[in-house]
């Protein structure tokens, strides 16, 4: 076997022998870097995962194979690893870095951690344990072609956290619900149905007509005489999906009695009634093509197929009721199957719930007058997939561990952010270094004392969504505990199990908190501290929870790629702190075509900018779709994430 010590310096040998690091995320980086750290004389290497090894990981993730589809990429990885160098001593966790056994005395064993994760959650996460353990980290993370790598060390460099990352895209409800202009809204409005039927309720996922849009102003009288008029079954009256489910006491098979049974009339209300009552509010209509309501029996028997290989045809609309039909009955299936009260979670390698979603969405969006799309194309939306590619991966595990030399080598201020480009720039470099810059002065989290502005309505917010959405989902953290300082220390939120869960419908100003209340939030496990200054406003914009102040406002530069492309989406999943689908493939990548699985977590896509020599090029996140000021580096979009999806890689772009 051969390593790379031979070509390195004796004492760098000494300390790749001696020195323990951690690997975070065992999949498509992290296979890459862990055969790379063992090649090269690294013998003490924890790694962590929390994920199974899925058919689809196999066309890049080279330590894993057929046989071991459905193991612990972790446990498989560090075995892989030790056929290349036996004598190495590997760790394997098959645990979320975000669990509280992993505190800051764990990171504190580690001379480095190494992350090659897909998601923000957990790089935010270990930033602030490698903060708090004071052990450097290396960052990174690929979208396709594109790549960086980058070394944080506290105080010295800037935090993962320094540079704002803007909000995860998220479109209005009323664009999704009334006004659907492009093919992601519809399949969105798929997702959202699919939820509403088979997943977990969710009142921000509602699919009817939105009859509280500001743009329609309609006149709720009239309206309503024209919706019924124009409804041959006068009785029909007009339900959200969530009543009608309610009216069914939730009962399962009630419920999807109803759908199968009188499939046409369901069939109907989402793709006919529902289309017909949006028609009545005519304002929407002045400046936009108006929405054309299918009629089932109209359709019957029409066109059915559509050409080429079965993920990439465009079905006709009759083989979309079809494939709508069939969806609905094995997923109601599935469901009784799962026995009383269980619910679906949708997942795009689930086929029936790939297959409803295509079918709805292209529903939807031949009403809407778009294009429709082959399921390939609607499942790269529908899982914010971008292709990973597996010498982008290796690439930059390469790149990883060069960093790591560096820092053992105690040549901290030689490291440099590198970026992989797509097309070399004009220097003809496709690596491209940049200068570590310091830490951010304002950064809410490596700052001595952080401290944040947020501009709330104190009498609309209640305390879980100042504890899900702004502490967990904006401010990153796991387990908050928060205590109001009012000159009595009233605790508002506790991390520990039911010691302030009655708080959590309530507002805050039923707390007393009001314009120019600080609280201070406290992540234990963190070691982390957060003062949080409150400015009271009524003026915030529809959907929109809270602000905070003095970030870039949620607004990306034009995406240079199709539109549709890069937006992304939330996935309704309630955690969204923790990011993870991710974004799709541009339409460049078509030659990349891996598409998978499980990585699409966490990522974007891009497009490589070419850095011009006097403008040095900050990374994105490649969880969001956007790009701030300061990075012009590459678009991505990103998605809600399942909750402590530590690994992956592949997608990811990075910070
Ligand atoms: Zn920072």
């Amino acid at each position: 076997m051969v390593q790379l010590v031979g070509s390195l310096r004796k004492e760098l040998v000494d300390s790749l022998s001696s020195s323990k690091v951690l690997v975070v995320g065992a999949g498509g980086i992290g296979c890459e870097l862990l055969k790379n750290l063992v090649l090269t004389g690294f013998k003490n290497i924890e790694v962590i995962d929390l994920d199974t090894i899925d058919v689809s990981n196999l066309n890049r993730q080279f330590l894993f194979q057929k046989k071991h589809v459905g193991k612990s990429k972790a446990q498989v990885a560090k075995e892989s690893a030790l056929q290349f160098c036996p004598s190495a001593n590997i760790v394997a966790y098959h645990d979320s870095i975000m669990n509280p056994d992993y505190n800051v005395e764990f990171f504190r064993k580690f001379m480095l951690v190494m992350n090659a994760l897909d998601n923000r959650a957990a790089r935010n996460h270990v930033n602030r344990m490698c903060l708090a353990a004071d052990i450097p980290l290396i960052e990174s993370g690929t979208a396709g072609y594109l790549g960086q790598v980058t070394v944080i060390k506290k105080g010295m460099t800037e935090c993962y956290e320094c540079q704002p990352k803007p909000a995860q895209k998220t479109f209005p409800g009323c664009t999704i619900r009334n006004t659907p202009s492009e093919p992601i809204h519809c399949i969105v409005w798929a997702k959202y149905l699919f939820n509403q039927l088979f997943g977990e309720e969710d009142a921000d996922q509602e699919v009817s007509p939105d009859t509280a849009d500001p743009e329609a102003a309609w006149n709720p009288e009239e309206t309503a005489t024209r919706a019924t008029a124009s409804e041959k079954d006068g009785d029909i009256k007009r339900i959200s999906t969530k009543e009608w489910a309610r009216s069914t006491g939730y009962d399962p098979v009630k419920l999807f009695n109803k759908v199968i049974v009188s499939q046409l009339i369901f069939l109907g209300s989402l793709f006919k009634d529902d289309i017909m009552y949006l028609l009545t509010m005519d304002k929407l209509w002045k400046k936009r093509k108006a929405p054309t309501p299918l009629d089932w029996q109209q359709l019957e028997n029409s066109e059915t197929a559509g050409s080429g290989l079965k993920d990439q045809q465009v079905l006709g609309l009759w083989g979309y009721c079809e494939l709508f039909q069939h969806s609905v009955e094995t997923l109601r299936s599935q469901l009784q199957e799962k026995g009383e009260g269980a619910e679906l979670v949708w997942d795009k390698d689930d086929p029936p719930a790939m297959d409803f979603v295509t079918a709805a969405a292209n529903l939807r969006m031949h009403i809407f007058s778009m294009k429709m799309k082959s399921r390939f194309d609607v499942k790269s939306m529908a899982g914010n997939i971008i292709p990973a590619i597996a010498t982008t991966n290796a690439v930059i595990a390469g790149l990883i561990v060069l960093e790591g030399l560096k820092i053992l080598s105690g040549e901290l201020e030689s490291c440099r952010t590198i970026f992989l480009n797509k097309c070399p720039n004009l220097r003809k470099k496709l690596l491209v270094p940049c200068v570590l810059d310091p830490p951010s002065a304002n950064c809410y989290v490596c700052a001595s004392k952080p401290e944040v502005t947020v501009k709330v309505n104190v009498h609309k917010t209640m305390v879980l969504s100042l504890q899900d959405r702004i502490l967990k989902e904006r401010f990153g953290m796991v387990a908050p505990d928060v205590q109001i300082e009012d000159g009595k220390g009233t605790i508002l939120i506790s991390s520990e199990e039911g010691e302030t869960e009655d708080n959590n419908s309530k507002f805050l100003s039923d707390f007393g908190i009001r314009n120019g209340s600080r609280l201070q939030a406290d992540d234990f496990l963190q070691d982390y501290t957060l003062l949080i200054n409150i400015l009271h406003t009524e003026e915030l914009e529809r959907d929109v929870e809270f602000e905070v102040v003095g970030e870039a406002p949620d607004k990306a530069p034009p995406p240079q790629t199709n539109q549709e492309e890069v937006n992304s989406i939330t996935n309704g999943n309630k955690d969204s702190a923790q990011p993870s689908t991710s974004s799709k493939a541009p339409e460049e990548d078509d030659d990349i075509m891996i598409v998978d699985s499980d990585e699409e977590e966490g990522v974007s896509s891009s497009s490589a900018a070419a850095v011009s020599s006097t403008t040095k090029r900050k990374h994105s996140d490649a969880e969001t779709g956007e790009t701030s000021t300061k990075r012009p580096r590459m678009e991505q979009s990103s998605a809600a994430a399942s909750p402590n999806d530590d690994d992956d890689d592949d997608i990811i772009a990075l910070d």
